[in-house]
């Protein structure tokens, strides 16, 4: 019955539990004072909270199952090959930059502050240029296709993505003297919260965290980022601390006459997996296979989503600022 031990297997493997299970059947508490002693009691929490989420829905409302099944087929998928890449990216990058740093922070709780605000700085290029980019656009956009917010959503990525956050993420760390160490730490830490950042409304209903709202980033600014209202577009590109949000003018908080309506512009069939994984991608290239000339073409891969040749552009940043034109309302 080889086939239900690796059900088995895989589904350990997606819960996390198998390192704390270790620890709780053979009562090694001392393993608890270790780094990997605490992650492995931390790492489960997600994919149980997933499970809650799910069940909540069954009892109180009819989730949208389509939302489900998608985000289970892509976990599949990029179960092995994008987190391997996305490895072997982090450690070449570390090995290239580490060198051409000019300082290295210590173990010290002020260099950890310091080491956080390096990290989502990382993660604010990578987030932006992925909503500003068309061809980095091919590879987020996956995360954006699904019309309803919960934890499965976290596990909507395409495959290429990790390893293209990650060698931005990890070679603005590195260059700016971020020791490994402490990286790894803020990974795990980031990781764990921008999973957590896509909770449901069926578990947290308002998903704001009172006065904390004002510096970290909460499940209601990540809802805003997933809506395709054009008071929300491109907007909250941070993952825990909004401090990039701010200082760039892209921070924007959940109006409650603005309800929030999930998912991305284009026309499409979010319950269709090769819709959401390839779509854009399609997309693209039946506008640069079209468009005339070498300029046109090369200005559809890298200039945002939206841009169109002919000048009647549908970008985020038009379509927002006609919104603003015609409600007179400000941010
Ligand atoms: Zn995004
Ligand atoms: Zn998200």
């Amino acid at each position: 019955m080889e086939i239900f031990e690796t059900i088995y297997d895989e589904l350990i493997g997606f819960l996390g539990i198998s390192r704390a299970w270790e620890i709780l059947s053979t009562g090694n508490y001392d393993a608890l004072r270790t780094y990997e002693g605490v992650t492995s009691f931390i790492l489960p929490l997600i994919p149980l909270l997933v499970i809650l989420e799910l069940i909540l829905g069954l009892i109180y409302k009819k989730p949208h199952t389509k939302v489900y099944r998608v985000n289970f087929l892509i976990y599949i998928f990029n179960r092995f090959i994008g987190r391997f890449i996305a490895i072997a990216m982090v450690t070449l990058c570390i090995g290239w930059f580490q060198p051409l740093a000019l300082f290295q922070t210590e173990p010290t709780w002020y260099w950890f502050i310091y080491a956080y605000i390096i990290w989502e700085f990382g993660h604010f290029i990578y987030h932006y240029l992925g909503h500003k980019v068309r061809l980095f656009w091919c590879l987020h956009s996956t995360h954006h296709a699904p019309e309803e917010m919960n934890l499965s959503v976290t596990y909507a990525h395409f495959f290429l993505e990790a390893p293209y956050a990650d060698t931005i993420r990890t070679t603005v760390c590195i260059l700016a003297g971020v020791q490994p160490e402490m990286l790894f730490i803020i990974m795990f830490i980031d990781g764990t919260y921008g999973a957590f950042i896509h909770v449901g409304e069926n578990v947290m209903k308002k998903g704001q965290f009172g006065f904390l709202g004002k510096y970290i980033l909460t499940p209601s600014h990540h809802r805003v980022h997933h809506a395709k209202n054009p008071l929300y577009m491109d907007t909250n590109f941070c993952n825990l601390l909004n401090i990039w949000d701010r200082v760039f003018g892209t921070y924007q908080e959940e109006h409650e006459d603005e309800k929030i309506k999930y998912g991305i512009t284009r026309e499409m069939d979010s319950g269709n997996f090769m819709d959401v994984y390839f779509g854009e991608i399609t997309a693209l290239a039946k506008d640069v296979w079209s468009a005339p000339g070498l300029k046109n073409k090369m200005s559809y891969i890298f200039m945002p989503p939206g841009w169109h040749h002919t000048g009647d552009h549908k970008t985020a940043k038009v379509v927002r600022d006609e919104y603003f034109n015609t409600q007179k309302v400000t941010a």
